[in-house]
């Protein structure tokens, strides 16, 4: 076995490796960048290189810079993780011709499976089954177009180099084709330096079913089942389980044997997935194989009781596959939540910020949490937004989602907006217990997903908690004066011959509310709301606070709830989710609403890609008039009514950073 590894990635899969490799009296090397000088990634490792500056093109995709890390410190091999440098053929050849094992397959796999069209030519001469569709190398838009209306819609165009969804555009009718297949191109060109297309008939309710497989350099070749990732946004993955709800055997096995028959078309050594559509009538087709580590392997361990890691380091040294496909066992159910820095109730655009609060659930058997971060941390606009993965088991499928959402509740994050509340509504809702699942689900039920649809605090409980939170937050600033004894820093409301009232505006929502309230006695406080000078609601509540908890009674009802409060926003956490409100005292300035969304400054920091229209053109509105590109993904800026632009003030390419005015609108 190796004395000592370099591990070619950051965040929550940076830490994962480091752990295993640990477990096995393997050494670590870690690398990074000015972003991520005090990542944890670092701190775990034995050893950490720098490599230069936060924009992955400047570090983490540096081939010769990570493979010059692990000469200088011995490393006698380099595991990429996923992302970055994984897939990367140039970077695995340069290992081998530096005597550096590439913790992954042969350089001519990664070739292989590199170019989605390549892929399906292969697959298809190995018998594998494919879904219908032209990938051919007449790129021009006509023989796309055609190719397209022949095969009836709707189809999905498809980057060839793509990945993570991107360079991906469904198109329903032939008359949209055209400008799909140019915001297709040019995602992909963006991305991948390359905008060949192939075009697939895209499936209406198909599942995305997912095989693990296994080679080693000894002819042995296993499947660890199958991992169900169809709750996706913009086809990248949110919950994704294992086993697929209703498999039956014989399917497992039907599909297994698939993956393992595709794996061995092209030479395959160590962890491979090959990714399935599964339609609605149990016929499956090939999509392609992901030549790396997934993000979900987590669930297919949970099931196995193996740990992939280790398997990926002993085939990497040469070693047999621990198991063959008799020996393996499939127990339990696991499900996988993705946690990001992302707004759902807006497009999920991605969020960044300071990780101000970060509470994780308790880990055990049924539990585990796999991040990169701790509480202070900063997510940037440099890498992908996720925060970490929140990965569950138990006996069986219901048992294992009350574990989800169990834990769900227990994570709590302040400082930035996140998708926790959102995956506990989807793995709350009745549609997902009922494992009524394509890939599709969330578009299918938007409605059902929705912030408004979910059971929270009612507003009267909210602004009730409100009230008495910002009581107990003047509790904690007189407890925390150096002159406790005074009695001017008594904090009773207690005052000679008159009731002491505190006022405070707090936007709850995007709504400006105006709390009056005042104590009674040592906890109990009586308090009343309005909102544009209408009474709304009033009522008594009794608080005390005990650290980062405060207790409340409401309406006879205890309950328990985790404040977050960082002098402007006072986040509460209970067993119904999360709310925050904005708080504006004397001191504060105005209440800001929090709405990243829309309008015509840039939403973060990013890249103009492209103006849409002339400027002086009318517009309706809703038309895009240009469109960025920022933290990997597409925005489209848009008319917010019928009006022309009169001049743009970025040029497509230029950089902006997050507020910016991006153009002058006059509306009609
Ligand atoms: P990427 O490599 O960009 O992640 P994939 O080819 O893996 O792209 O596809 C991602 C997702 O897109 C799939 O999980 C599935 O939801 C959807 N998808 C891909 N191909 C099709 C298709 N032909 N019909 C319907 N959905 C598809």
């Amino acid at each position: 076995m190796f004395n000592k590894i370099l591990i070619a990635n950051r965040g929550e899969i940076a830490c994962r490796i480091i752990r295993t490799a640990r477990a096995m009296g393997v050494k670590t090397v870690a690398v990074y960048s000015d972003a991520d000088a005090n990542a944890q990634h670092v701190l775990l490792a034995d050893q950490a290189v720098y490599i230069g500056g936060s924009a992955s093109r400047d570090s983490y995709l540096l081939g010769d810079k990570v493979l010059d890390a692990a000469l200088q410190t011995g490393a006698q091999a380099i595991h990429p993780g996923y992302g970055f440098l994984s897939e990367n053929a140039a970077f695995s050849e340069l290992c081998n011709a530096n005597n550096v094992v590439f913790i992954g397959p042969p350089v001519g796999a990664i070739e292989a499976m590199g170019s989605k069209s390549a892929a399906k030519q292969i697959m298809q001469e190995a018998g594998v089954p494919l879904v219908p569709g032209y990938h051919g190398s007449d790129q021009s838009p006509a023989t796309l177009k055609s190719a397209a209306d022949q095969m009836g819609y709707p189809v999905l165009l498809k980057a060839v180099a793509g990945g993570g969804g991107k360079g991906m555009r469904q198109v329903w009718d032939s008359d949209e084709f055209d400008e799909a297949l140019a915001a297709a191109k040019r995602e992909a060109l963006n991305g991948f330096g390359n905008d060949d297309m192939l075009v697939e008939k895209y499936l209406t309710q198909p599942r995305h079913v997912e095989i693990q497989v296994f080679c080693d350099n000894h002819g042995n070749a296993v499947y660890l089942f199958e991992r169900d990732c169809s709750v996706q946004r913009r086809h990248q993955k949110v919950l994704e389980e294992a086993p697929a709800p209703g498999m039956s055997a014989e399917l497992r096995q039907a599909m297994g044997e698939a993956a393992v028959k595709a794996a061995q078309a092209i030479d395959y050594r160590g962890a491979g997935t090959v990714e399935f559509l599964l339609d609605v009538d149990g016929s499956f087709f090939f999509m392609e194989m992901n030549t790396r580590l997934q993000v979900e392997h987590p669930v297919t361990e949970l099931i196995t009781g193996e740990d992939l890691v280790e398997w990926q380091l002993l085939v990497a040294d040469g070693q047999m596959l621990p198991k063959a496909q008799h020996q393996l066992t499939l127990t339990g159910h696991a499900v996988e939540a993705r946690i990001y820095a992302e707004d759902p109730d807006n497009e999920f655009l991605p969020a960044t910020g300071t990780l101000a609060y970060l509470r994780t659930p308790a880990e055990s058997a049924h539990v585990r949490v796999d991040s990169g971060v701790i509480e202070g941390d900063e997510v940037s606009v440099f890498y992908d937004p996720m925060i970490a993965k929140l990965i569950v088991w138990d006996h069986d499928r219901d048992r294992a989602i009350d574990r989800l959402t169990n834990a769900l509740r227990d994570y709590r994050i302040a400082g930035l907006t996140t998708n926790i509340d959102y995956l506990h509504r989807i793995a709350d809702s009745q549609p997902f217990r009922a494992a009524d699942l394509d890939t599709r689900f969330i578009e299918r039920h938007t409605e059902l997903l929705s912030k408004g649809s979910a059971k929270p605090n009612p507003l009267n409980d909210q602004l009730a908690m409100l009230a008495g939170a910002l009581q107990q937050r003047r509790s904690a600033i007189v407890h925390s004066s150096d002159e406790l004894c005074s009695p001017w820093q008594s904090n009773n409301d207690w005052r000679l011959n008159y009731r002491h009232q505190r006022e405070t505006t707090v936007t709850l929502a995007g709504n400006d509310y105006q709390i009056v309230s005042h104590l009674r006695g040592e906890h109990e406080i009586i308090w009343s709301a309005s909102c544009d000078g209408q009474s709304i609601a009033n009522g008594t509540v009794s608080c005390r606070r005990d650290g980062d908890s405060v207790h409340f009674v409401l309406d006879g009802q205890r309950s328990t709830a985790t404040l977050f409060d960082n002098g402007e926003q006072l986040t509460l956490f209970n067993t119904n989710g999360s709310f925050t409100a904005i708080v504006a005292g004397p001191d504060l300035g105005d209440a800001d609403s929090g709405d990243a969304g829309g309008g015509l400054q840039a939403p973060m920091n990013g890249t103009i890609v492209a103006h849409l229209v002339e400027p002086g053109a009318s517009v309706e509105a809703g038309t895009t008039l240009l469109v960025m590109e920022a933290m990997k993904m597409e925005h489209a800026i848009k008319a917010p009514s019928n009006g022309t632009v009169s001049e743009f003030y970025f040029a497509p390419g230029e950089l902006v950073s997050g507020g910016a005015e991006l153009l002058d609108f006059a509306a009609e």
